[in-house]
């Protein structure tokens, strides 16, 4: 499971982390600034600066990822707030997650569909320069919290998927009512791990946090050309 920031999987798709039995969580954008950058976001956070933010980010998510139980990896390519003008390229993301996906032996590759900010923009292309290095992996896109309710945004991804070649066809799984509870109460014990996050977003800000999560199934109509 590839998340761009260090709460996109568990606020996106948290509950099918608790549901699965061999999850890896890999951070794109875990990595730690050394030095006293202040920005907008954090200010929000309450934090007095980068470093701060990103120690007590790092200790939020292992705490969260505490109560889903999978396995966590973290890249330490910088956040776009803080990398300034030495902003990370997708190819260099992707090379990253070749490198992660064939030591892990993965299978499954869950991507970000990516519905609003640049950084899960340029995370998405990765993956799917990722995929097609590694063309036996399933690929599986999930809809990105907070976003995917929002007018547009998941019709617009799936629009730009065709001109690639790429069809998106939703993720149906057998309901088991008991499953669902179990595991959208462990969704919500990490959530509220986030402290500093929810602080940002304000009471109700996150409300989508805890909407039905949703999966697209990916595959290619024709080879790369
Ligand atoms: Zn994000």
């Amino acid at each position: 499971m590839i998340s761009p920031h260090l709460d996109d999987a568990v606020f996106s798709c948290g509950a099918a982390i608790a549901a699965s039995r061999a999850a890896v969580v890999c951070t794109i954008r875990a990595g730690a600034l050394r030095e006293a950058l202040v920005t907008d976001w954090d200010t929000q956070s309450d934090f007095a600066n980068a470093h701060q933010a990103m120690h007590a980010r790092r200790a939020e998510v292992a705490a969260a990822l505490d109560a889903l139980d999978p396995r966590p990896l973290h890249l330490d390519l910088l956040d776009s707030q803080y990398a300034g003008d030495v902003s990370t390229t997708s190819d260099e993301i992707a090379s990253a997650l070749i490198g992660v996906s064939r030591t892990n032996a993965f299978r499954t590759l869950l991507i970000p569909l990516s519905l609003f900010r640049c950084d899960h923009y340029l995370v998405h292309a990765a993956c799917h320069s990722a995929w097609r290095a590694e063309p036996m992996l399933t690929c599986i896109a999930y809809e990105d919290a907070l976003y995917r309710r929002m007018r547009g945004p998941v019709q617009l991804r799936l629009d730009e998927l065709a001109p690639d070649g790429i069809t998106a066809t939703p993720v149906s799984r057998p309901i088991d009512a008991d499953a669902l509870v179990r595991n959208l109460a462990a969704k919500q014990q990490a959530v509220s791990r986030y402290a500093s996050q929810l602080r940002a977003f304000r009471p109700n800000g996150y409300d989508d946090v805890f909407a039905p999560e949703r999966f697209w199934t990916l595959q290619r109509t024709h080879h790369d050309r």
